[in-house]
């Protein structure tokens, strides 16, 4: 019998840099940094998009979307998140939920937490309380306390689609 769920993990770390917005989770951050990266730099939803490919077998975004094409540069993690939920539903999987952390010495992160549990429910198509978001500071040592990077670690669950579980079903 096929497995009817699966985890998956995704980890990403983006530097800090002037001049660049700060996206994390699809949410515009208001700070004097932002991240540096081929696409809009959105450590969470690269994180998130990992996991989710990691969930359903189907490699990394760095394999996906590779940062020397051009076709991907300054592109909204928003669409790249899109089209990995894609090819995760065509290979018979669904999000059930995605619990995440967020690792950033600045800026504090406690107010926006909710925009981007809202955010990630909208572009997984889950209910809110199926996504956790939590923040976390580098402790003032190392990249992250030093506030050279912003880091997220995501897990995400999925759970056949009821097509595939027919499927799977029929065929024993
Ligand atoms: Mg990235």
């Amino acid at each position: 019998m096929s497995d009817r769920y699966r985890v998956g993990l995704g980890e990403d770390s983006h530097r800090l840099v002037r001049a660049r917005p700060l996206i994390l989770g699809g949410v515009r951050i208001p700070y004097e940094y932002g991240l540096a990266g081929h696409s809009d730099a959105d450590v969470v939803l690269h994180a998130v998009a990992d996991a989710l490919l990691g969930a359903a077998g189907l490699g990394d975004i760095g394999e996906l979307f590779p940062d020397r094409d051009p076709t991907y540069k300054d592109v909204e993690s928003t669409v790249l998140l899109a089209d990995v939920l894609d090819r995760v539903r065509q290979a018979g999987w669904q999000p059930v939920n995605v619990d995440l952390v967020i690792h950033a010495q600045r800026p504090s992160l406690s107010e926006y937490k909710p925009k981007i549990q809202q955010r990630i429910a909208e572009l997984l198509g889950i209910p809110a309380n199926a996504v956790g978001v939590k923040a976390k500071t580098g402790e003032g040592v190392g990249p992250v306390g030093r506030g050279e990077v912003i880091r997220c670690h995501a897990v995400v669950l999925v759970r056949t689609t009821d097509n595939q579980a027919t499927d799977a079903e029929a065929s024993g």
